[in-house]
């Protein structure tokens, strides 16, 4: 079946001509084998009816979907990594393939590719994403979805049958194509780009095409750099709040990896936290720990410091300082929603519900090495003493390190309490995504071409998605 009727194709990104992409074409791969289709994201934009063939058609070998870009374009931006100015970056690996509108919400959508083969930013890399790569960019995406993180989906997963060298897999290693459908694909780097060659009708034209395709809102505002700068810096402390409820850690925070909507995307290296630990770090080539989950917040406000400076080429500097000073108190509100929202109790005021999120960190980091991120939040879900103090983990909940954490919590009501009978809250343990087991899955994947593991893991975090009900 080709696209359904839901399939609404706007390509909007080529209107801001050629400085801002590169026409470019998909590798040619000797192989496309389809191991991962989202039907479900697939479903919000019209494209589930496509058959296997006519999908890996698209997702594979790259056919231009109906109406939509053709060819591809190569994304131009640049970006501060690991804190310094790198002028080189831009789509080394992938391109923007399709915009198109979300059912439901009229959102406007991306499809982007990871993988695809090179470009004029290829620099000396292959253009291409090893499967191990792909197979946990797809995990880490299906787990922070279901834990309410705004997230872009993974849509697509192709092994290509080429083999990679790279450093940080055991080499000749498999291949893959990633498609990820995400809400934009501008980067704070985007705006970088044009502001180090100093085009302020760039950035203007950026600023623009940003508000009218993603913020509509502000298309009447006064100030009207200062007021994207404002909503960017809410969704990115909402962002940000909920990696830190989720426990998890990116790991690359460079301003080429943030996208002006909020939505995280680029998973490389990323983990998610065992147990309470604010300076546990992902990347192993993070030596110092800039990129640690409790530097999270941080990097990201540094980042939107960034952004603010590029801005200050179209705008007068007072009103994007002000725009950076809501960042704080904004993360401060979306943590204790993040927090109560996987505590799956309703609010009671800003001062009850602070006090709240202190003491379950300082629970958390009491329960140390005996206590994982995870069945913590599974054990308290709706605020229930009788789950927690007769599971697995009763005695630890039942001592003093715990009293403070479960005077707090008992004050408090469930939210959707009958998300508590689904089966999910049944099961003796919840949900986690630590690199064990990513490892497992992916050794049987590795050794036996055996996918069996991997979409048994996809189907246990739907099942948890939809019984948190975060997303
Ligand atoms: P990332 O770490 O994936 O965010 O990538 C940082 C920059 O390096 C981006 O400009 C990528 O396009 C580029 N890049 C990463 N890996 C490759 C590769 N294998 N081939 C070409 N470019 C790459
Ligand atoms: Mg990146």
């Amino acid at each position: 079946m080709p696209v359904s009727p839901a399939y609404r194709p706007d390509p909007q990104f080529p209107s801001l001509g050629a400085e801002f992409a590169d026409p470019v074409a998909a590798a040619d791969f000797p192989a496309t084998m389809l191991r991962f289709r989202n039907d479900r994201a697939a479903a919000t934009v019209g494209l589930e009816t496509l058959s296997d063939d006519e999908w890996t058609a698209h997702f594979g070998r790259f056919q231009p979907l109906p109406g939509n870009i053709d060819p591809p374009l190569a994304l131009r931006y640049h970006g501060h990594q690991f804190r310094s100015y790198n002028p080189d970056l831009g789509d080394g690996r992938g391109f923007l393939f399709a915009q198109m509108r979300e059912a439901g919400t009229d959102r406007l959508l991306d499809l982007g590719t990871k993988g695809s083969g090179q470009t004029p930013w290829s620099r000396s890399g292959d253009g291409r994403l090893t499967l191990k790569g792909g197979v946990r960019e797809v995990l880490a995406t299906a787990m922070l979805e279901a834990l309410g993180v705004p997230t872009s989906r993974s849509f697509s997963l192709v092994e290509t049958g080429e083999a990679l060298q790279r450093g940080d897999e055991p080499s000749p290693t498999r291949s893959s194509v990633l498609v990820r459908l995400s809400h934009s694909h501008v980067r704070f780097g985007t705006f970088q780009r044009h502001a180090y060659f100093e085009a302020k009708d760039r950035v203007g034209a950026l600023v623009d095409h940003v508000v009218a395709n993603y913020y509509p809102d502000l298309a009447g505002a006064n100030d009207r750099p200062a007021a994207l700068l404002e909503a960017v810096c809410a969704k990115a402390a909402r962002l940000t709040a909920s990696w830190m409820a989720a426990g998890f850690v990116h790991g690359v925070l460079n301003t080429d990896n943030m996208n002006i909507t909020g939505e995280s995307f680029d998973y490389g290296p990323y983990r998610f936290l065992p147990q309470s630990d604010p300076n546990f770090t992902a990347a192993y080539f993070d030596q110092h720990g800039l990129y640690s989950f409790g530097r999270q917040p941080e990097a990201v406000f540094w980042n939107l410091q960034q952004l603010a400076g590029c801005l200050s080429l179209v705008t007068e500097s007072d009103p994007l300082v002000e725009a950076l000073n809501g960042f704080s108190p904004a993360y401060r509100r979306e943590l204790m929603a993040a927090m109560l929202g996987r505590l799956g109790v309703k609010p009671r005021g800003d001062e009850e519900d602070a006090a709240l999120v202190q003491v379950s960190f300082g629970a958390m980091a009491e329960g140390g090495e005996r206590l994982r991120w995870e069945p913590f939040f599974f054990d308290w879900f709706g605020g229930r003493e009788d789950r927690a103090l007769t599971g697995p983990r009763a005695d630890l909940y039942a001592g003093a390190d715990f009293a403070a954490f479960r005077q707090r919590l008992a004050t408090y009501e469930a939210e959707r309490p009958e998300r508590l009978a689904h089966p999910y809250f049944a099961q003796a343990e919840p949900e986690e995504l630590l690199i064990d087991e990513i490892e497992a899955i992916w050794s049987d994947i590795a050794e036996r071409d055996d996918w069996t593991a991997f979409h048994a893991k996809l189907a246990r975090i739907e099942a948890a998605r939809v019984a948190w009900g975060l997303s």
